[in-house]
């Protein structure tokens, strides 16, 4: 059973539909430039457009601060709805108001339009009241399929829910199932690999997961500041020298609630940022003071290997190294590709996302392996904060 509602509670023949989506796609000379985020929601709409229903599709694009403004207009956006599902989309010039309405009455049964951007009314991100009464009175069910926008307590992704019947849509669904599977109620052992630049971006994060995980494998710049408050001279690495004691707070607390801490036992040392600038592998005890750790080494990654063998479930957010420039993706890459293979075989269940690791895991080629990707940022590390997610909450069953 699952823990949220989804569309398999809602009855829609007949009914009008409101479904908040992500459509925040990226735009250039006024037309689409990719459609990754559309193609996403489309299961979703077809469902419940073979059902009957009568779909409204919304979402925000861009930054319009609450202004009508023709640089962030949906229309492109339906026009490229239209072609994922081969068929038409209406369009109506407001997300609220007469405009909304008069399109909205003309579709019939399995019909679809999509409404103009919600943020061109500040109303939508202040979760007004009265905006949200005006949503309401368009539809008869709420659809929300916006992970993406779960960590906002808007208008179009909390306040509605609270008037009309509500639940997941299936890509959001598939979220929700994804993230309750790897932190709620994983398959043990459960190991969580934080990678990426700096811990004072991710302190929440990591202490989160300290309380949760078996195994916090703690790897790129961040793990540099984690050597310094043990004592490791890391040279000219990047590092958060001031955060040593939060960074030995953490340690002690991740030891307490039981969780095995792995920090790199060697690096590949370089002493410029640059693509293929020289450099070599060396012990972290020995780290010359004008070097920088770019990347994990390769007693780092079999260590990993071992350990992660024997995980049946694994979150991934954030690169081991410096990936961007080669040679330094090399342990990112390896440890991916095996994750990604395990995951194939059927012996582990993977779940990846925030900032950097969608590009991380491509350019690892493994992103189509993982169980799950998660290409909702902040919405994903604010789960993985072990916060509650006022667009989740209102769907949980
Ligand atoms: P984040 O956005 O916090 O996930 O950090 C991702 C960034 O961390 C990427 O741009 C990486 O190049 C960078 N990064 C990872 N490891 C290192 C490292 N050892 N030194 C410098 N930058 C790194």
């Amino acid at each position: 059973m699952s823990a949220f509602k989804t569309i398999d509670s809602l009855d829609v023949a007949g009914k009008r539909v409101f479904v908040r989506a992500d459509l925040n796609v990226p735009m250039k000379d006024g037309a689409v430039s990719n459609t990754t985020r559309i193609d996403r929601t489309v299961p979703t709409l077809k469902e419940l457009m073979d059902k009957g229903g009568r779909v409204i599709v919304t979402s925000h694009l861009g930054r319009p601060k609450g202004k009508r403004n023709p640089d962030f207009t949906m229309k492109p956006v339906a026009e490229a709805l239209g072609k994922a599902l081969g068929c038409e989309v209406k369009f109506a010039e407001d997300c609220v108001g007469d405009a909304a309405k008069a399109v909205i009455d003309t579709l019939g049964d399995g019909d679809i339009c999509v409404l103009e951007n919600l943020r061109f009314h500040a109303e939508e991100e202040k979760n007004d009241p009265g905006f949200v009464a005006q949503l309401a009175e368009l539809a008869d069910v709420y659809v929300n399929d916006a992970f993406s926008s779960a960590h906002r307590a808007h208008a179009s992704t909390e306040g509605l829910a609270h008037k009309l019947p509500a639940a997941a849509g299936r890509l959001m669904q598939a979220e929700l199932e994804a993230l309750s599977g790897a932190l709620e109620n994983p398959t043990r052992p459960v190991a969580a690999v934080v990678g990426g630049a700096k811990i004072s971006t991710k302190l929440e994060v990591l202490g989160h997961l300290a309380q949760k995980v078996d195994v916090l494998v703690i790897g790129g710049g961040m793990a540099n500041t984690f050597l310094n408050a043990k004592g490791v001279d890391v040279g000219k690495s990047l590092c958060e020298h001031d955060l040593a004691d939060t960074a030995r707070k953490m340690l002690a607390m991740a030891e307490e609630a039981g969780c095995t801490v792995m920090l790199p036992v060697d690096g590949v040392v370089a002493k410029e940022f640059a693509a293929n600038a020289a450099n070599e592998t060396l012990d972290i005890a020995a780290i010359p003071e004008d070097g920088m750790i770019l990347d994990a080494g390769r007693k780092t990654v079999a260590q990993l290997r071992a350990k992660l063998g024997e995980c049946k479930t694994v979150l991934w957010n954030g690169p081991l190294g410096a990936f961007e420039i080669a040679p330094f993706d090399a342990a990112t890459v390896d440890l991916a590709k095996y994750v990604a293979d395990l995951t194939k075989q059927g012996k582990m269940l993977s779940v990846a996302g925030g900032g950097d690791t969608v590009a991380a895991l491509q350019h690892a080629g493994v992103e189509p392996d993982f169980s799950y990707v998660s290409t909702a940022g902040g919405a994903f590390l604010e789960w993985l904060e072990g916060k509650q997610l006022p667009g989740v909450a209102v769907v949980r069953a």
